[in-house]
């Protein structure tokens, strides 16, 4: 493969591209990166390309703020037009976003071979959006990168040949390694914020079966409060827009601030006392830098954690949010290495190029 068309559009996949395209560059693939616009906040969009040093998009769909629907279908419209304008050798769609699916759909229909970086994640959830997308995405994916071996039974059980997946470890390790240390000379973002070290959670919640549901969010809401320590929440837009629909207000020991860029994420990770969070990368990222998690969820994708004891599922509906935070506090798990040495995208690019 020569050239490919990268299809993002959302936060966490700015995040894994980064990675990725800087690896692709080093093997010689020629990248035409779209955007599709699915977050177009300057801070969940452009501080992730300035601060990951990414060249800007090629072509800026600008689509955004309507329903998966609205999305998905201007979204196939729109990348088709650029698949056809460009002619690639491949399409290259990360996760499990409308922008995934819809990338892969525009592809597979023009026979453009399709590579899915994150394939074989299941939460056996269905009624997830994300869980559709990355169903329907690896059924049209002809390359299907797997973080890890459970990832890989998941699409056998599926059916999908053994000859499509490559196992390449989980991207967001490499960017962890890549971009850690960077995040140290960042900037204070704990003074910034008034939080000490290991003297608060840190927490993101932003998934619809969470913010959707006021009952639910309400409890979330009266866990972190019984927590004790300072919760600092960064706010996700769609969590912000359902607070107001709700009429939902913080407790006092929320420190809520605007959605931060990805170093200064990594900072508040790393000197958190405890990360709780319904982000599936965040999730990770709280074991790469060996902070307890709580999921806020009643599943999550990445098992291995919760089987090594690093995570901690408090589901949908519990009482004891609280507890489960306290209990989770300072209890670590086993040391295990379940993403790869951190060289999942240099093993993608090179892949690519011999395929
Ligand atoms: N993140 C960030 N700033 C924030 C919140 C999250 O840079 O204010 C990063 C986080 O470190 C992780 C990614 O965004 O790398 C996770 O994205 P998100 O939670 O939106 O999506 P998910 O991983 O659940 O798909």
């Amino acid at each position: 493969m020569k050239k490919i068309v990268t299809v993002i559009g959302a936060r966490p996949q700015f995040i894994k591209a980064a990675v990725v395209s800087r690896a692709c560059a080093n093997y010689g693939i020629e990248e035409v990166v779209v955007h599709t616009g699915q977050h177009f906040d300057a801070n969940m969009s452009d501080v992730f390309f300035d601060e990951l040093e990414m060249r800007p998009p090629a072509h800026n769909l600008g689509i955004g703020g309507g329903s998966h629907g609205q999305n998905t279908g201007r979204m196939i419209e729109a990348v088709e037009r650029v698949i056809i304008g460009e002619k690639p050798d491949g399409v290259l769609v990360y996760g499990d976003t409308d922008s995934t699916l819809a990338g892969a759909l525009a592809a597979v229909k023009l026979h453009v071979p399709v590579a899915h970086v994150e394939a074989g994640l299941r939460s056996f959830n269905r009624r997830m959006p994300e869980e559709i997308n990355r169903v329907l995405t690896d059924h049209a994916a002809d390359w299907l990168f797997a973080p890890t071996h459970t990832a890989i039974r998941h699409l056998k059980n599926e059916g999908i040949a053994a000859s499509k997946i490559c196992l390449s470890g989980d991207v967001m390790f490499d960017a962890a390694l890549f971009y850690g240390t960077k995040a140290e000379h960042s900037g204070d973002v704990l003074r910034h914020i008034g939080v000490s070290p290991k003297a608060y959670c840190l927490a993101t919640v932003h998934r619809a079966e969470n913010t959707d549901d006021p009952k639910r969010f309400r409890a979330i809401l009266d866990g972190f409060n019984a927590y004790g320590l300072p919760i600092v929440l960064p706010v996700h837009p769609r969590t912000r827009a359902q607070l107001s629909v709700f009429g939902l207000t913080l407790p006092g020991n929320i420190k809520a601030i605007a959605p931060v860029g990805y170093l200064g994420m990594v900072m508040l990770e790393k000197n958190a006392a405890l990360i709780a969070t319904d982000s599936g990368g965040v999730q990770k990222e709280a074991f790469f830098y060996r902070v307890p998690c709580v999921t806020l969820r009643g599943e999550t994708e990445w098992t291995e954690l919760v089987e090594a004891g690093w995570n901690h599922l408090a589901p949908p509906g519990a009482s004891d949010i609280q507890a489960t935070m306290k209990a989770a506090t300072g209890n670590t798990g086993r040391d295990v290495s379940p993403y790869g040495k951190g060289q999942a995208a240099e093993i993608i690019a090179k892949h690519l190029v011999e395929n």
